[in-house]
């Protein structure tokens, strides 16, 4: 029998702005929330996050964005981001976001793909995105951009390199005072999509990933029952303080930063990029209460020498997800950072769930290198390749289901009924067993994702562009550890007579995606890709095969 949650919660009908800010007109807090930590003099505070939004979104629809119409955000961190996301959603319509670092290429695949109506960028990005925009003929007139020195708040910006500043598309305070959203009265309104953020998923190339305002709110509520379950949770709410440095396309990202912490009055820092030092420096200076981390910066933590020359002393929790830490690991975090005062917790998350579906009850001292239980509302089985449920303590596949779970893939039906049954049930393509306490231990992924430093690569993306490259007859991506961390690394077949290196072929690729995705766990030549009869790779055969290769890394 699949089992559930120790814990239900009740998810009121709303819809995601009025969770965040109450109504379109209730007194809200004004103390400073989304801060620059580069220069905090430029910040929100909970009013003025929902009166830039609102602001954005009376801009939006004066612009002809209808409800429904989607905003392609591509941008790294910045206090403005947060009001792209929310300032698309209260006119109505649905934010995706594109890593910042993506190629030309790849941000116009997911402007095709979403079919946004308006994409907002920051100066710095101006050219890729204008190279992207031109290659599917998307009109210049529909592209705004940031400036990087804030000129929007100090009035209207000019123009960025010729292209609209974006402050020409927000409304004025004053015509946007009176911007009414969308008040839900039913569960129905509450499965309109929010946001796609993009996802390849178990199989085949990034989707975009069709989340509903109920799947949000649902996800901040779950999250936020979990901490408030420690006995402090309110008391240590009072001075709590985050550093965002995850990147806010992400669904990690976004969803802590930019709604549950902001929604918590957590003041969040933001940093425009990551730099490692500069973590540190802010960690110290703003006396920053809580993390949120990815494991190589978990490890970053407890192993470079600049982590002594700051005061870390602040920190009082630390979350760690997107990619598996090892207990070792974990534990080193425990006495270099955490010192005794508290214990680094793993999450369990995807795209497709919103953000997250486990987590540790902070009552739980125990040291284990699991991701905990399921949060409040969320079913979980562990089944075998043919879907039947094993026993405790065995390994299977994952499966969860709950209000956080994806409505679908965007325009991709066939796509969403293999990864949600019909029932509900999300096959999350990771492979774990729980043990007799209940928690969850994730040990392996039957899927073909590849993480990088947490970031996604899809295998079936590189294998498309190496098939073009003309010395290449045959190609397959799969995921190799080396050096403590999952690289792609290619098997390539040469067409005949083809003369070409490894080399040739990593760098050719390097020029057409982000460098997340470039062949860092090298290239290998080989006169067969492993396949099924249907064609299928098997790619876990070259997984032990690499892992082989590099012996233990
Ligand atoms: P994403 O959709 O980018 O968040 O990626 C989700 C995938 O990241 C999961 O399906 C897992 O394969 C992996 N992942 C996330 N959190 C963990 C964790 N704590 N341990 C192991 N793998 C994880």
């Amino acid at each position: 029998m699949p089992w559930k949650s120790r814990w239900t919660i009740d998810v009121p009908i709303l819809s995601l702005p009025s969770y965040l800010f109450t109504s379109p007109t209730a007194p809200l807090d004004n103390r400073p929330l989304v801060i620059d930590a580069e220069r905090p003099e430029y910040h929100l505070t909970h009013d003025t996050y929902r009166e830039w939004s609102k602001r954005l979104a009376t801009g939006l629809r004066r612009a002809g964005f209808q409800s429904g119409d989607r905003l392609l955000l591509y941008s790294g961190n910045t206090i403005f981001f947060p009001v792209v996301l929310m300032g698309t959603i209260v006119a109505g319509g649905i934010f995706t976001g594109a890593n910042p670092t993506y190629v030309a290429r790849e941000l116009a695949y997911q402007l095709q793909d979403s079919g946004a109506k308006f994409l907002i960028t920051a100066g710095g990005s101006l050219e890729t995105a204008l190279e992207a925009a031109e290659s599917i003929n998307f009109p210049r007139e529909r592209i705004f951009a940031f400036d990087d020195g804030f000129a929007s708040f100090d009035g209207h910006g000019e123009s960025v390199n010729g292209i609209s500043h974006w402050s020409k598309l927000l409304g004025s305070s004053r015509e946007s005072s009176s911007f009414e959203w969308e008040i839900f009265t039913s569960r129905e309104q509450m499965d309109k999509t929010a946001v796609l953020n993009y996802s390849s998923g178990t199989t085949g190339v990034p989707k975009g990933v069709e989340i509903t305002h109920m799947n949000y709110i649902s996800n901040c509520m779950q999250t936020e029952y979990m901490q408030a379950l420690s006995p402090d949770y309110k008391e240590l709410a009072k001075t709590a303080a985050a550093l965002s440095f995850l990147p806010m396309y992400h669904a990690y990202g976004q969803t802590v930063h930019c709604v549950s912490l902001p929604l918590q009055r957590i003041p969040v820092y933001v940093m425009r990029k990551f730099e490692f030092v500069k973590v540190l420096q802010y960690i110290e200076k703003y006396r920053v209460t809580s993390l949120n981390l990815v494991p190589p910066i978990a490890v970053a933590l407890t192993k470079r020498m600049e982590v002594k020359d700051y005061d870390l002393s602040s920190i009082e929790s630390a979350g760690c997800g997107a990619a598996p830490l090892g207990k070792e690991s974990a534990t080193e975090f425990d006495h270099v950072v955490a010192k005794g005062r508290f214990q680094l917790r793993q999450g369990w998350g995807m795209t497709e769930i919103t953000c997250s579906a486990c987590g540790f009850d902070p009552n739980y001292v125990e040291d284990s290198a699991a991701v905990g239980e399921l949060n409040p509302n969320i079913e979980g089985s562990i089944v075998d390749d043919d879907a039947r449920e094993v026993p405790r303590g065995q390994r299977g596949e994952f499966w969860v289901r709950g209000p956080n779970v994806m409505k679908g893939y965007w325009n991709k039906a066939a796509e969403t009924r293999e990864t949600k049954t019909d029932d509900g049930w999300l096959k999350t393509g990771d492979i774990a067993f729980r043990d007799k306490d209940g928690l969850i231990h994730i040990v392996d992924r039957k899927k073909e994702l590849i993480k990088v430093k947490g970031n996604q690569v899809a295998p079936a993306e590189l294998e498309a562009l190496l098939l073009d490259h003309p010395a290449v007859q045959d190609a397959a991506v799969i995921g190799v550890t080396m050096r403590g961390e999952e690289l792609p690394r290619a098997y390539i077949v040469l067409q005949n007579e083809a003369t070409t290196s490894a080399q040739e072929i990593a760098s050719w690729l390097a020029t057409k995606v982000a460098p997340h995705k470039r062949l860092a766990g090298g290239v290998k030549f080989t006169d067969e890709i492993p396949k099924n009869p249907s064609g299928k790779i098997l790619r876990k055969l070259l997984r032990e095969q690499a892992k082989a290769e590099v012996g233990d890394g």
